[in-house]
């Protein structure tokens, strides 16, 4: 059994993504044509959100959107060290300097008081990682304290496409927020694919200028740390078709989660929060003292399992012992004990069944 299928939702969707991709194909606009700017506006509205600037993948977006805030070489930015590198990466591809927050053990999410020692430290910008498809339960009041500081929030909600609280989705909290519609995102392409979405018109425009080679107008250009980085007209097409879907399959992901957080029963093992519409378990993550026994048992079965991730990025082999006074409590622990079990909308109720007998019958 594997940890995700694509092939299962690309067949369930094959006359329709047929459709979608021949006409874009037929209408010969393959870049930045009517079926970005329609599905921009569409992702736009389903979030409820001003605009959407869509671009090549969700590591851009964190990056442009930062830039577009004002981040520049040698700031310094607020992140937590246990959503696998991509807000790190974002950061050193424009010479920022990441200041590292720890997390909540059981949300897996950053807290008011980690932003806050955050901004006491200074920081430029923070950004919040929406981890697993969990809203962060502190969001509005991060972004009450952020505003307060004059610091700008930029919220990562490439796992979290949907989740929101109260009435309020995950990405409209911020200054901006940036998304990935990578293939096995929540809402994914059949490639990469990312966007801003921002209610705040200057973010927008700076953002659609930097994915372009920073042209203010054609062949002019008027701003730095730009690139070439746009969705194209076949993907956005196809982000068109499973948009529509996007709340069902959550909720077809939340039933599992909810399966098993409440039919997995073990002494060895911590699940977490069974969540409602601020979990759209992009992911569906244990946690055990003894998880790589448990990893292995299960391979024993044929049922793959992954860990997301392993290595806090401050311990990142990359930056030697640049990091090593860093040591953030949580991160650490469930860097190692951490867990992710087969989640995905297309997963059957009898492959469910199968993991969760599987998991209540390893004996340690
Ligand atoms: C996938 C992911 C990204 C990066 O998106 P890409 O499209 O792969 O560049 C960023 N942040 C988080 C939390 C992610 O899960």
């Amino acid at each position: 059994m594997q940890i995700n299928n694509l092939s299962e939702k690309i067949n369930a969707y094959e006359a329709k993504i047929k459709a979608a991709t021949s006409r874009v194909i037929d209408s010969g606009w393959l870049v930045l044509g009517p079926e970005v700017k329609r599905f921009e506006n569409l992702f736009a509205e389903y979030l409820g959100a001003q605009y959407c600037v869509s671009l090549a993948n969700g590591t851009d977006a964190i990056e442009l959107s930062l830039r577009a805030l004002g981040v520049e070489s040698g700031d310094i930015v607020a992140t937590v060290a246990n959503a696998g590198m991509y807000t790190t990466t974002a950061l050193l591809a424009i010479g920022a300097i990441p200041f590292f927050i720890d997390v909540d053990l059981t949300t897996r999410n950053t807290t008011l008081k980690e932003v806050q020692r955050a901004l006491d430290a200074g920081v430029k910008a923070v950004v919040v990682t929406h981890l697993y498809g969990r809203a962060t339960p502190e969001i509005k009041e991060i972004a009450q304290q952020c505003a307060l500081h004059g610091v700008p929030l930029l919220e990562d909600c490439a796992q979290s496409h949907g989740a929101s609280i109260g009435d309020q989705r995950t990405g409209t909290f911020g200054d901006a927020s940036s998304f990935s519609f990578y293939p096995t995102k929540n809402l994914g392409a059949l490639g990469d694919g990312g966007a801003v979405v921002t209610n705040r018109n200057d973010i927008a425009e700076k953002v659609a200028r930097l994915r372009q080679y920073g042209w203010s107008s054609k062949y002019c250009v008027e701003y730095g740390g730009a690139r070439n980085s746009r969705l194209d007209e076949i993907q956005a097409a196809i982000l068109a078709v499973f948009l529509p879907d996007l709340d069902a399959a959550n909720e077809r992901r939340r039933h599992i989660a909810k399966r098993y957080s409440l039919e997995i029963k073990h002494t060895e093992i911590t699940l977490p929060p069974i969540g409602s519409a601020d979990y759209v378990a992009h992911l569906y993550v244990i946690q055990s003292s003894k998880r790589n026994l448990l990893q292995a048992y299960l391979k024993g079965f044929g049922i793959s399992s992954d860990i997301h991730y392993p290595i806090p990025d401050y311990r990142q082999p990359l930056f030697k012992d640049k990091f090593a006074e860093i040591g953030l409590k949580n991160t650490e622990r469930l860097c190692s004990e951490i867990l992710t079990l087969p989640c995905y909308p297309e997963m059957n109720d009898s492959l469910v069944d199968q993991v969760i007998s599987a998991v209540n019958a390893w004996e340690i």
